[in-house]
């Protein structure tokens, strides 16, 4: 009688030739599209698969906009998307005359593009691949994961189901999050909701007065978009600290800042970015310089610190990092200033502790540090950034994921917990060896990972990961068959 290893052993199928690794990205944004694009023109036997409902790969969010007023935060020559190419926004600008027809880009120096250019540029270069069948585009909302044979199925919301050997997690940012205590007004139709979405504006009046939650990039882009529109009310910004976005430096250059002797220290990091401005400043620097620099060290900074460390950041200092880091792009700096000027937008440093709708509009109690006020407004617009704290809560399919004990919320509100390699970390704690976490939701364990260069070097990473595994057998994963 033979043993059951001799058994299986003969009753092993032959080996099949190597079939195609199935890849499925869930999210086309501007992180899913990229990492498509380094595999696709890899020359690996792969099948990539994107799934994302907006009709275009490569936008997502941040750049699925026909909206003029809306530029990008950096200068083109910074929007270094493919890392083997990194002029190639700037040649796209240059190729289709794009310049041309948007007076307003150059500014302070540079161009800073309408976000929406970035978009089409994505499209570009995307188009080729999906029209060669090298990447297919499902537009489709993902609504189920499931572990299959090893693998992965995966559901769409128009009802394809797809099988993958490797998956990828890239569906960034959730809208903004309603203040608790506005929870009231949720729903109520002068809400602003969606501040990605500006056609919403189109229903304000151009006089009527408008309260934005929220003072950073996302509010002064709507101040932006309204201005556009010719609106002429007043706009309120309020937000806990009462800052607003800074500009950028009419000069860009990048200074160092030297490691502090404790590297794995928040309050030795703090000296050195505070000496390092005052050298700049004695030198005739702009501080920007120094955060400019701040951004080249900053995953290795934060990659040094402990985990202890990393919340006293989130806690004191990552309003404040934020503010200097994400600039304004010098058109809507100039707008801020002049309508601050003009009384057309105030800021106000409060808290919101009640809402509730009225007849007449809706009306705001609000904790400042001289006491409680109210304050009753027309509209109001919720610009308080994407809420990534809840991720797993505000998605189906991740829901059942961690249900499934394959991820796991990063501990720090930012997204979700992956290794080095940008593999998930499951229930159990350990890497889950074919699922990935791409862009901003792995932030946790990589640090900055929001601008464009930044998610590009990580698609990178991932691809050369994906890249340099052998190719899968269709016998690897057959049951041996005893007869
Ligand atoms: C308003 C804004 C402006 C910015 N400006 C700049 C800038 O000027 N320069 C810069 O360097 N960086 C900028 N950034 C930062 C950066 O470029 C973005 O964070 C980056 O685009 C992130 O892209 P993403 O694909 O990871 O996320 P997202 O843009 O959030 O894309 C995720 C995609 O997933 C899709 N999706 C969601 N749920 C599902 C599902 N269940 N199934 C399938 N698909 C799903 C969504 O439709 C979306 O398209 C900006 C960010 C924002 C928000």
């Amino acid at each position: 009688m033979l043993s059951m290893t001799e058994a299986s052993a003969r009753h092993v199928p032959p080996r099949q030739p190597a079939r195609s690794r199935r890849i499925v990205i869930i999210g086309g944004g501007f992180t899913g599209a990229a990492l498509a694009r380094r595999l696709a023109l890899s020359e690996a036997d792969l099948q990539i698969t994107v799934f994302e409902p907006r009709a275009r790969l490569g936008a997502g969010l941040a750049y699925d906009t026909r909206d003029p007023a809306l530029r990008l935060n950096v200068a083109a020559a910074r929007m270094k998307a493919f890392p083997e190419d990194t002029l190639a926004f700037e040649r796209f600008l240059q190729r289709t005359g794009r310049l041309a027809t948007d007076g307003p880009a150059e500014a302070g120096g540079a161009i800073y593009a309408r976000r929406s250019d970035f978009g089409d540029f994505m499209h570009d270069a995307l188009a080729p691949l999906i029209a060669s069948g090298r990447i297919v585009h499902h537009r489709e909302a993902v609504t189920g994961v499931h572990r299959q044979n090893g693998g992965y199925r995966i559901l769409g919301d128009k009802g394809t189901a797809l099988s993958a050997d490797l998956l990828v997690i890239a569906t960034s940012h959730p809208l903004p999050c309603c203040p608790q205590a506005a929870m009231a007004l949720a729903g109520d139709p002068r809400v602003i909701a969606n501040p990605f979405e500006t056609d919403h504006l189109n229903r304000i009046g151009r006089e009527d007065p408008v309260l934005v939650l929220g003072a950073g990039l996302t509010a002064v882009d709507l101040l932006a978009s309204l201005r556009a529109r010719g609106h002429t009310g007043v706009v309120t910004l309020l937000s806990r600290s009462g800052a607003l976005p800074q500009p950028h430096a009419d000069r860009q250059l990048t200074t160092t800042i030297a490691a502090p002797a404790q590297a794995a220290s928040l309050r030795g990091w703090l000296k050195a970015v505070r000496s390092a401005v005052e050298r700049a400043e004695a030198e005739g620097l702009p501080w920007q310089s120094v955060f400019d620099a701040l951004r080249q060290q900053s995953q290795a900074i934060w990659q040094g610190l402990p985990l202890s460390e990393r919340k006293r950041f989130l806690r004191h200092l990552r309003r404040r990092f934020e503010a200097r880091r994400y600039r304004m792009p010098p058109q809507i700096a100039a707008l801020l200033d002049s309508d601050m000027a003009a009384g057309r937008v105030r800021s106000i440093a409060a808290r919101v502790t009640a809402a509730e709708a009225t007849r007449d509009g809706l009306l705001l109690t609000l904790r400042q540090a001289g006491g409680t006020a109210r304050i009753e407004t027309p509209w109001l617009a919720i610009a308080t950034g994407p809420d990534h704290c809840g991720i797993i809560a505000q998605h189906a399919y991740l829901r059942q994921m961690a249900d499934q004990g394959l991820i796991r919320a990063d501990g720090l509100g930012l997204g979700l917990a992956c290794n080095g390699a940008s593999r998930a970390i499951g229930a159990d704690g350990a890497p889950v060896e074919t699922l990935f976490i791409a862009g901003p939701l792995a932030r946790a364990t990589f640090g900055e990972l929001s601008g464009v260069p930044e998610i590009a070097a990580q698609m990178d990473a991932i691809a050369r990961t994906l890249l340099a595994e052998q190719p899968l057998h269709s016998a690897d994963r057959a049951q041996p068959v005893l007869s």
